[in-house]
């Protein structure tokens, strides 16, 4: 081990794990949007869950506070039960830079990809135990016996054995998956699989990523969801989201804009002050131009470079694409996104002019998450398609957020997605993800076509609003939280 690893496990054992804060919002708030019959429902199921739970706390740990689809929904799964009188509380782990690359493999594996990065032989497995260790002995300073912990994708498996000895009750969650399981997941699961066995119980956002090696195991389907009420998903008037996406420089100034004006979570007025913390575009879109969107991490399995490349083609002539991802800096639980959107830099500056004048990319600020949420809630409203080019995907919750902003989505039939989508009723998928020509000529048609367009978005709407809102995955959590505290 190195004199890093000693440090990064030593600190993180003299205090407690850092915790994310959240303000409480009783889940009878959603009544506005999901009705009164979907709210009482939920009202009943929460109030049971606190009977049950008594002065249990109910944990959450993950990797990040902020940036990807986990941090995005445990903020508000948090906040909606803390609002429901449940202690509901959220850690992140601490851990250092090969601690992470490994993580990140692992990650990659799980979703049936191959990656290079580090050996996962004995001295990786030793590593990530001991950072394990010491986060769960950090992590104890804060939770008791009995109380029900939440442990959330690879990075975290390490966690299960610790807590499951010291008597908590320990769920494992995991966010990623293939449909077709491989070597690679073969490799992904021989490392983790022994780290997980003393689980109570297992989540998984599809019944196809469940891996063999637990059948019998009492495993649960959640698929996530997404809050209509939050900054990223609230109604926004279209001329805030017009003068928000000109702000942050990809649309030109239309003129008699309003101000970039946003609400906040709490209600309050928020308006946006920051620039993109890297934007790389020759000049913004013009005001009509249409705007073809993808939101995503710098992930190589979002494949931007791929949306790029299909758009430089040439058959979305007149359309402009922005590729918009988080800050890159700083990151330390993806150390591959600085990597990612660098090489998407370097393709940008090597299209040819024409095509580079219509591609933008830009790397939004993370350090205010609403007024980020409220970025990207602009762009995605002022979208003429939202596309999703992923090469594996979990779930794709930026394809909710799409679908419930009415708009036309482009996505690869992959994982989650094709759970979200069905073709040509609330969106359309793209078989092959590698395919750039069927993905040019669907996003094409979709901005040559507003009806169809329209059509799409509203099928898309009445979906996320059927099965994909926060209230059934609150239902489908309390209903796992009562399980696993009447062991
Ligand atoms: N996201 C964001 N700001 C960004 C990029 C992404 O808030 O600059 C959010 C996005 O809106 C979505 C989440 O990160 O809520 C990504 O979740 P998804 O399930 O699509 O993919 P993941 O990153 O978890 O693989």
């Amino acid at each position: 081990m190195t004199a890093q690893h000693t440090a990064t496990i030593a600190s993180a054992e003299l205090r407690p794990l850092p915790e994310t804060r959240i303000a409480a919002a009783p889940p009878s708030l959603l009544g506005s949007t999901i009705g009164a019959r979907r709210a009482a429902v939920l009202d009943t199921a929460v109030g049971d869950l606190r009977g049950m739970l008594a002065a249990r706390r109910v944990v959450d740990v993950n990797s990040t506070p902020a940036g990807g689809g986990v941090a995005e929904m445990l903020y508000r799964l948090v906040r909606y039960s803390r609002g429901a009188g449940i202690d509901a509380r959220w850690f992140t782990i601490e851990a250092d830079a090969p601690f992470f690359a490994l993580t990140k493999r692992l990650h990659h594996l799980l979703h049936g990809s191959w990656a290079d990065g580090p050996d996962l032989g004995h001295g990786a497995a030793a590593h990530y135990a001991d950072v394990s260790e010491a986060n769960a002995r950090a992590l104890l300073r804060s939770v008791r016996p009995g109380d029900l912990v939440t442990l959330h994708d690879p990075q975290v498996a390490g966690l299960v054995a610790p807590l499951r000895r010291a008597g908590v009750r320990v769920v494992w969650r995991c966010h990623i998956g293939t449909d077709t399981h491989n070597a690679c997941t073969d490799r992904a699961w021989a490392f983790l699989g022994p780290f997980l066995e003393d689980a109570d119980a297992f989540v998984f956002s599809r019944a196809q990523y469940v891996p063999r090696h637990l059948a019998g195991r009492r495993v649960f389907v959640i698929q996530p969801s997404i809050d209509p009420l939050s900054s990223k998903n609230r109604p926004m008037d279209p001329s805030a989201a017009a003068a928000i996406v000109q702000r942050i420089g990809l649309r030109a100034g239309a003129g008699g804009d309003g101000p970039p004006a946003y609400r906040r979570g709490d209600g309050s007025l928020g308006v946006v002050r920051r620039d993109p913390v890297c934007l790389h575009s020759t000049a913004p879109p013009p005001p009509e131009a249409p705007l073809v969107v993808q939101v995503s991490r710098w992930d190589p399995l979002k494949d931007m470079a791929g949306v790029m490349a299909s758009f430089a083609d040439g058959s979305l002539d007149g359309a402009h694409l922005a590729l918009v991802g988080p800050d890159v800096t700083g990151v330390t639980d993806d150390p591959e996104g600085s990597r990612v959107f660098g090489q998407c830099v370097e393709l940008w500056r090597a299209l040819p002019a024409r095509a580079r004048a219509r591609v933008h990319l830009a790397c939004l600020p993370m350090d205010d998450a609403e007024e980020n949420a409220a970025m990207v809630n602009a762009l995605q409203r002022q979208a003429a398609v939202v596309t999703q080019k992923s090469l594996a995907e979990g779930f794709g919750l930026t394809v909710t957020e799409a679908m419930w902003k009415g708009r036309p989505v482009v996505a690869s039939a992959v994982g989650g997605i094709r759970d979200q989508i069905e073709h040509g009723v609330h969106g359309l998928l793209l078989d092959d993800p590698r395919d750039r020509v069927a993905f040019a000529t669907h996003t094409a048609g979709l901005v040559g076509d507003r009806t169809r367009a329209c059509s799409l978005g509203a099928g898309a709407h009445s979906r996320a609003r059927e099965h994909f809102l926060d209230d059934r995955q609150l239902l489908e959590q309390a209903a796992l939280y009562r399980t696993v505290a009447a062991l």
